[in-house]
């Protein structure tokens, strides 16, 4: 699981602050060199790491929490604060279309669990009563359409696919399909490649402007740590997203994608996957991944 090793050291952190009683300034200060260096060390961009311990700095040092009676848990909550704001203040939804269907646009790199997330993102709406339509947009592996259709039949969602074209023109025969068949939502899998390129990008930014999806997932690997913020930052620049799927956090020992890669795109991770199980798939709770970390 994520955060054992933030987690181990930051209680031992705080366990140092809380038996001292009453704190100095002096006291945080050390206090938060450890928080910083536990941050770095479960992988934590080095700017978010920093700008984190200043807040929180600022807000123990400058407020009563020294003069309180608690002055130890007063700092502990602070932290736990700034981390659900570090990575998102709440949870955020699905953006829904007034009009049927809702397009969801996934994309992502090779191997940052897009496919099965598609169709996690699909058991996780027909548990909602909605009606998915999974779409096969990544057309240059005819393997990848081929799972996409057997982890759709898993899930019991259907999946559109017209082999290998143009991704536009089957994302919007989809659409009409959806529209004929009363599907509420069309998840288009677009392809991923090993790296990004030029031409992975124009294709996505031609599907974004034909088909205008009413929300663009990014799904990136946690495991690959300060990479997965980087890809999610140049896929940001390039394309422009509403929010991330991080995946394989369940393998994930260190965490810092999970932290870093609000602070660092500005946008929200709405999902994680905790599996490879179709139902390994949960709704981002920054407050509740904050306690989670503290313990
Ligand atoms: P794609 O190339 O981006 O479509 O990636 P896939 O969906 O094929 O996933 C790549 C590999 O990662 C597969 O072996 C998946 O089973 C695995 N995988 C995907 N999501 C998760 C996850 O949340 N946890 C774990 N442990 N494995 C995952």
């Amino acid at each position: 699981m994520a955060f054992e090793g933030l987690s181990d050291k930051l209680s031992a952190a705080f366990k140092k602050l809380r038996s001292k009683g009453k704190l100095s300034e002096a006291d945080v200060k050390e206090a938060m060199r450890e928080v910083r260096l536990a941050l770095l060390e479960a992988d934590v961009n080095y700017k978010v790491a920093k700008d984190f311990v200043k807040s929180v700095t600022e807000r123990a040092i400058g407020s009563d929490v020294l003069t309180s009676l608690t002055p130890a848990q007063q700092v502990i909550k602070i932290v736990n604060d700034e981390l659900t704001t570090l990575m998102g203040a709440e949870n955020s939804r699905i953006n829904f279309s007034s009009k049927i269907p809702t397009i969801i646009m996934m994309c992502g790199l090779q191997g940052s669990g897009k496919t099965t997330h598609s169709a996690k993102l699909a058991k996780f709406f027909k548990k909602q009563g909605k009606r998915p339509l999974l779409v096969a947009c990544d057309v240059y592996r005819p393997a990848a359409i081929d799972q996409l259709k057997v982890v759709g039949e898993k899930v019991g969602a259907p999946v559109f696919e017209m082999g290998q074209i143009d991704p536009v023109t089957i994302a919007k025969k989809a659409i009409s399909h959806a529209k004929d068949y009363g599907h509420d939502i069309v998840i288009l899998d677009t392809a991923g490649r090993l790296h990004i390129d030029e031409q992975l990008m124009g294709e996505l930014k031609n599907i974004k402007s034909e088909l205008k999806p009413n929300e663009i997932l990014l799904v990136i690997d946690s495991m690959t740590g300060q990479d997965a913020v980087n890809v999610a930052k140049s896929f940001d620049e390039a394309l422009g997203i509403d929010g991330v799927i991080l995946t394989k956090l369940d393998g994930d020992t260190r965490g810092g994608a999970a932290l870093s890669v609000r602070a660092v795109t500005g946008k929200p991770i709405k999902f994680v996957g905790m599996g490879e199980k179709l139902e390994d798939l949960e709704p981002f709770y920054p407050d509740r991944m904050a306690s989670r970390i503290l313990g």
